[in-house]
């Protein structure tokens, strides 16, 4: 018994110490790592500091303490009435409806205007929700796709543009290569597909905006088609593809097949 009892209370110090063993070769592993970001002169990162030490907005600058605070309201009434639903989602594979490709930009946030919960949507956003042509490859949205669809089986695809959109803009109004080569480089290849953006003379140049924002989203079907994932599902009719146009003030409008336009959800 004795010797049992000197077992039993050596295991939690042992345990104890391998994890403070691996806790100090984790952290010395992270200081390591830090030094060599600043010895090639990354900026340093803000000091860690949990949600009980937002006392302190002094701490961080104001839009970064805006972010830390709202997830302090968010666990304070999201997660704690939630408990059960995300433990479920935790402990189990996730199984979203449907996949939505959306702009990068702020002011689209694809689960606030559906309204869906966590576990819903399988979201990839970019900017002016482009899906490049599959032989020009994309691995960002290419692996996305093949996941969503292969994987976890999701069989609705939206390809979710919206009016306003500035990726869509610089199809029209070209970009700055020197300044963004990057982003030019994204955006040409788009606007090369896009006809309407190439329109020469039109007085309207917000009409001729908004028809662009439409004929982008039915681009990106057209290449979204094109991805070896997404074919044999098509031709059996077992993948649907949505083409949706989200109007920044809450109504989205939906394409209709049959009517060769978009139209308003209600
Ligand atoms: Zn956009």
């Amino acid at each position: 018994m004795r010797a049992g009892a000197t077992i039993e209370s050596d295991r939690p110090s042992c345990a104890s110490n391998q994890a403070t063993r691996r806790s100090t070769t984790r952290r010395d592993d992270w200081i390591a790592r830090r030094d060599r970001c600043h010895d090639v002169g990354l900026p340093r990162l803000e000091p860690s500091r949990t949600a009980g030490d937002l006392g302190g907005s002094a701490l961080y600058p104001a839009e970064v303490h805006k972010l830390l605070a709202g997830h302090a309201t968010f666990r304070r009434e999201f997660v704690a009435g939630s408990k059960e639903f995300l433990e479920r989602l935790a402990s189990a594979h996730q199984s979203p409806a449907a996949m939505l490709i959306g702009c990068a930009d702020s002011r689209v946030v694809p689960e606030l205007l559906t309204s869906s919960a966590p576990g819903d949507l399988f979201v990839i956003r970019n900017v002016a929700n482009l899906v490049p042509h599959a032989e020009h490859g994309s691995r960002s949205v290419g692996s996305a796709l093949e996941y969503a669809l292969g994987a976890l089986h999701v069989r609705h695809v939206v390809v979710c543009g919206h009016y306003g959109c500035g990726g869509v803009k610089a199809m029209i109004d070209g970009v700055d290569r020197q300044a963004m080569p990057n982003l030019a480089q994204w955006i040409e290849q788009a606007a090369a597909q896009n006809a309407v953006a190439h329109e020469e003379g039109v007085a309207d140049r917000e009409a001729q905006w908004q028809r662009a924002v439409e004929e982008n989203v039915l681009d990106q079907i057209a290449h979204l088609t094109g991805y070896p994932c997404a074919r044999p599902l098509l031709e059996s009719g077992e993948l649907t593809i949505h083409g949706w146009v989200y109007d920044l003030r809450g109504d989205l409008f939906v394409y209709d097949d049959d009517r060769a336009a978009f139209v308003h959800n209600t």
